[in-house]
């Protein structure tokens, strides 16, 4: 069995990138600082934060809610906040919502859970179901993602929060780094950044990614150590198309030539320092969506544009 590089107990992790192997005590130190270190490097939070913490109910975002607020204990003026959003997908959201309120509740934090169907009227389940009878051409993973990080922004604000956190991990980010090559979408490459580079709106919440560098595999154990790992369920919609593809890939590539991810992020982090330059970084004003009032790149939001063309704006 290997032995932990640090003090000779029986390790729990292979770091192969850097060349060590941590016990589960050295592994959790090792753990701290990379977060804390990326925390720093990209100057993540301020001195005074009220930080709302995107929860799904999956390990990555209760492994984050988890280290916040135990980081939170050591800066006094840090607030945390826990934020679900309950898009109504049956047979999946409730068991995730379980292990959300088991941890959101054993930390003491203070949460709130938002759901599709108060705010637009209907589930998700509901949503696809009118999509489909118009004919329109949306997949599932569309309306979620457009509604999900539309009540994101509006809840946190809301909440009082002053940024608000996400756990996309490095996996996370380089597979949508080059899914985006793949389908040519180098507009959404600045939203890959840590901090969120804009756009400046006074209703738009800061957001930033606290486990930029931090490798799937440390956020999955970093979960099983501390005692949080969900029930694993997967979501009906979850199509396993290109980025699952992506996924395996990279796994590979990194199994045979350690640091591979490493490298990828640093291309992309590279590739957003020169679209930054010529002025496609995303910043700048924004404008504001003529029907609800939320922040907006055209003249509706997307929301709203989708809420139009389901029929269902009346339902707000
Ligand atoms: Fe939403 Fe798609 Fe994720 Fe399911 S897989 S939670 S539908 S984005
Ligand atoms: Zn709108």
């Amino acid at each position: 069995m290997a032995r932990c590089s640090l003090c000779d107990r029986p390790a729990v992790y292979l770091s192969k990138a850097g060349g060590k192997a941590y016990c589960e005590h050295h592994f959790l130190r090792y753990f701290d600082r990379k977060a804390r270190r990326t925390i720093r490097r990209y100057c993540m939070f301020r001195e005074r934060e009220n930080i709302v913490v995107a929860v799904s109910g999956g390990k990555d975002s209760l492994a984050l809610l988890h280290y916040l607020y135990r980081l939170s204990r050591r800066v006094p003026g840090w607030r945390i906040m826990a934020l679900l959003i309950d898009e109504g997908i049956k047979g999946y959201r409730e068991i995730t919502i379980k292990d959300f309120l088991r941890v959101a509740n054993e930390l003491g934090v203070e949460y709130r859970i938002v759901r599709f169907k108060d705010e637009f009227g209907y589930t998700l389940d509901e949503i696809i179901e009118i999509g489909r009878k118009r004919g329109l051409p949306y997949q599932p993973c569309s309306y979620c993602g457009v509604f999900r990080r539309y009540l994101l922004n509006k809840a946190a604000r809301e909440m009082g929060g002053t940024v608000l956190a996400t756990a996309h991990n490095l996996d996370d980010i380089v597979q949508t780094y080059l899914l985006n090559i793949i389908q040519n979408n180098w507009d959404k490459i600045p939203k890959l950044a840590p901090v969120s580079k804009g756009p400046s709106h006074p209703r738009f919440i800061r957001r930033v990614k606290p486990f930029y560098e931090i490798l799937e595999k440390e956020t999955t154990l970093y979960a099983i150590l501390n005692n949080l790992y969900p029930e694993f369920i997967e979501c009906p919609y979850a199509v396993h198309s290109v980025r699952w593809s992506i996924r395996r890939h990279i796994n590979e590539l990194e199994e045979k030539h350690p640091g591979t991810k490493y490298s990828l992020l640093r291309s992309l982090l590279r590739i957003i320092e020169i679209l930054d330059r010529y002025g496609y970084g995303g910043e700048g004003e924004i404008g504001t969506c003529s029907i609800c009032g939320e922040p907006a790149a055209h003249d509706i939001c997307r929301a709203c544009l989708f809420r139009r063309e389901l029929g269902i704006l009346d339902n707000r």
